[in-house]
């Protein structure tokens, strides 16, 4: 679908932003596509005016109108509470995917130079332990929840595989920790391990991430397109930047359901804002995929080849190694445009389609099960007591209940019941395991509740867990033997 004189909201941002997003502008209206700019702030600026989540009213009704932002970077200033406005964008518009295309580019040298490296990280961007949800369970030990979701995995997957038949790719890996956690990173290779049959063309891998990372610093060239959870994603997107020659070079689109946004990766780089030296390109190439996205193939292949036509040039952005005097931003800005028509010698012409995106769904997400059952209730304990001790006090504390001790464990770690002695550094925070005695029998509520009265009445508990089985399957990590 073609979108001609259509309407994106566009926010400057902070530091270089304002540069490189003017340098855009000119470069999108140079190619003829009928692109309206709404102009709208977020960040600093907003926050120096009391906008407490950074972002106004006025930009996100924007949004909701245009559905489309190109955004320059944004800071989150210090001294005013700890919101983002990077942040809080994301999660109004629940942009889940985070598409970050790296290449070899022309005249940019790398250690991998010659090596044609052409590798797309598709990075879940809501889930994960980037919810945020943390709490000091004990003064001296911290917690954070890691939530993947079924629906999270299922849209982040799809958006991977569409992206790659969009973009004619040919492989997809799905890098994960699912070793260690079975539950949370293995949902993700689960899902991934069924929906890839639905893509026969795509040819599809599961690796370890911390094989991921080491295969990519030793052959990155065997990568396309790779899906991982958020914070694999950030920390990988991040290596690939730099495998390629930076963050000057380094395109980005954030991908909802219901609204897209495109920035470049880098930040607004306050030691040369003002100073017309920031490279435009990131920002440039995360424009031409927005055109792609709405539907503008042409004007962001006509960019993308004219980015290149510029850097075979020789020309040399201030971030790029070399002797030759840096080219301002402007004036890159400008031979891109000078450039706009012409073939790239490295790159022959490579035009895909936009990655189709299903509308959001309101209804609430659940999978669902032929039967339940909640086998026993995991209590977090505060205590300075040795392992032994603690646990002959909660058997005192459990005597006569339904429920028996089944083991204590300590920064995962089970130091309760143990064969030998264990020689681990115990901390104030003990997992304490209580499991229903009638394994066929449901553990209630009030039973859980009596428990946590009793154990409370004499040790302080914190957080408390169920144990359920879904379809007579744990549904809880076993513990470490
Ligand atoms: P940064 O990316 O702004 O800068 C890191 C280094 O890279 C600096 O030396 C900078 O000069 C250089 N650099 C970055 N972009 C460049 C470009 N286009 N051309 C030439 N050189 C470039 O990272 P930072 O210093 O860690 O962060 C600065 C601020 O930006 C912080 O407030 C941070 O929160 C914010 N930030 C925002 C985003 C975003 O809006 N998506 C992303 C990252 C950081």
């Amino acid at each position: 679908m073609l979108f001609h004189n259509r309407k994106i909201t566009v926010i400057p941002g902070d530091g270089i932003g304002p540069e490189v997003i003017s340098a855009a502008l000119k470069v999108i209206e140079a190619t003829g596509v009928g692109i309206e700019a709404d102009v709208q702030q977020a960040g600093a600026s907003s926050f120096a005016k009391g906008v407490v989540s950074g972002v106004p009213r006025e930009t996100i009704e924007s949004i909701e109108n245009t559905k489309v932002v190109l955004k320059g970077p944004l800071e989150t200033p210090i001294g005013h509470g700890n919101k983002s406005a990077n942040v809080t964008l994301r999660t109004l518009f629940e942009t889940f995917g985070n598409l970050r295309p790296v290449r070899e580019l022309p005249g940019v040298t790398t250690p991998f130079t010659g090596r044609k490296l052409d590798i797309v990280i598709v990075r879940e961007n809501v889930e994960d332990l980037y919810t945020g949800i943390e709490y000091m369970q004990t003064p001296g030990v911290a917690q954070a929840l890691k939530i993947i979701s079924r629906t999270g995995c299922e849209k982040i997957v799809e958006l991977a595989f569409e992206f790659a038949v969009a973009a004619q790719r040919k492989r997809v890996h799905c890098a994960t920790k699912a070793n260690i956690m079975k539950l949370t990173e293995g949902m993700l290779q689960h899902t991934f391990e069924e929906i890839a049959p639905r893509y026969p063309q795509i040819e599809a891998k599961h690796i370890l991430i911390d094989n991921c990372a080491h295969q990519l610093a030793m052959r990155p060239e065997q990568f396309d397109v790779i899906v991982t959870t958020n914070m694999n994603g950030d920390i990988l997107s991040d290596l690939t930047s730099g495998l390629t020659g930076g963050l000057g070079f380094a395109p980005s689109a954030n991908i909802g359901n219901d609204a897209a946004i495109f920035e470049a990766v880098h930040g607004s780089a306050p030691d040369i804002a003002g100073k017309n030296m920031a490279n435009p390109t990131a920002i440039i190439l995360s424009a031409a995929m927005m055109l792609r996205h709405v539907g503008e193939g042409a004007a962001a292949h006509n960019i993308e080849q004219a980015v290149l036509v510029t850097l075979e040039s020789g020309i040399r952005s201030s971030d790029m190694p070399g002797n030759s005097p840096a080219t301002g931003t402007k004036e890159f800005a400008d031979a891109i445009i000078a450039n706009l028509g012409r073939v790239s010698s490295t790159e022959g012409p490579k035009d895909f389609r936009a990655v189709k995106i299903s509308p959001a769904s309101r209804e609430v997400q659940a999978s669902k099960v032929g039967s339940r059952q909640v086998t026993g209730v995991d209590v977090f304990i505060e205590s300075r007591l040795q392992p032994a001790e603690l646990a002959e006090a909660l058997n005192d504390v459990i005597a006569g209940t339904t429920v028996n001790l089944q083991m204590i464990g300590n920064r995962g770690n089970t130091v309760y019941p143990v064969e030998s002695e264990r020689h681990v550094t115990l901390v104030d925070q003990y997992r304490c395991r209580f499991m229903k005695k009638d394994r066929n029998d449901n553990l209630s509520n009030a039973e859980i509740l009596s428990l946590l009265t009793r154990v409370g009445e004499e040790h302080t508990w914190m957080h408390v867990e169920k144990l359920q089985q879904f379809d007579d399957v744990d549904a809880f990590s076993r513990t470490q033997k």
